[in-house]
């Protein structure tokens, strides 16, 4: 997997957790989420300082043009909302093709090593088996819209399965709750 460096704070990761932009000749800056427009790009944490900073004007560098440098606050937000798309489609997705469990006993059984979405209002008790269980965990929406979102009722756990289906969903919820979770220096 291909690694990139963070235009702001020169950080390496991996591509795919990195959000990805570019610039159409005197268009200013594109957030290209799902990493799949042409052209040169920048790439930026999902952190809103690094994010931002590259929104500013950091990216031209990268870029190797002068970008038009945007107001970062509504386009933190927008990034924010497309990656909750992101997540939402994906986990449709998921549950259409048997790749979630759905609820936290199924979970806890399933075996696969997968991240766990755990809602933002599950149980206290809930929130600390999915805890204990060793595999990564992610707080997002209510157990109203986890269930929304898998198809099926209230619930406030799902599990993920690993493997190449998953990798997408997998990125886009970690972006997500990193920007999520980030403050603005
Ligand atoms: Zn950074």
């Amino acid at each position: 997997m291909p690694m990139r460096r963070c235009t702001v704070c020169r950080v390496e990761l991996r591509q795919e957790r990195l959000i990805r932009l570019v610039s159409f000749d005197g268009k200013g800056i594109t957030v290209d989420l799902r990493g799949k427009l042409p052209g040169r790009g920048a790439y930026a944490c999902a952190q809103r300082r690094c994010l931002s900073g590259a929104l500013k004007g950091a990216a031209s560098r990268s870029l190797r043009q002068s970008v038009r440098a945007t107001e970062p606050e509504n386009r933190l937000k927008e990034v924010e909302e497309g990656l909750l798309r992101l997540v939402r489609e994906g986990l449709s997705l998921s549950a259409r093709r048997q790749g979630l469990t759905i609820g936290l006993k199924e979970t806890l059984q399933d075996g696969s090593a997968g991240p766990v979405v755990a809602a933002k209002d599950c149980s206290e008790r809930t929130r600390k088996m999915v805890d204990q269980s060793e595999r990564d965990v992610y707080v997002l929406g209510t157990q109203e819209e986890l269930g929304h979102w898998s198809g099926r009722g209230p619930t406030g756990v799902l599990g993920l399965s690993e493997g190449p289906a998953a990798h997408r969903l997998i990125n886009n919820l970690a972006r997500l709750c990193s920007l999520r979770a980030s403050q603005v220096a």
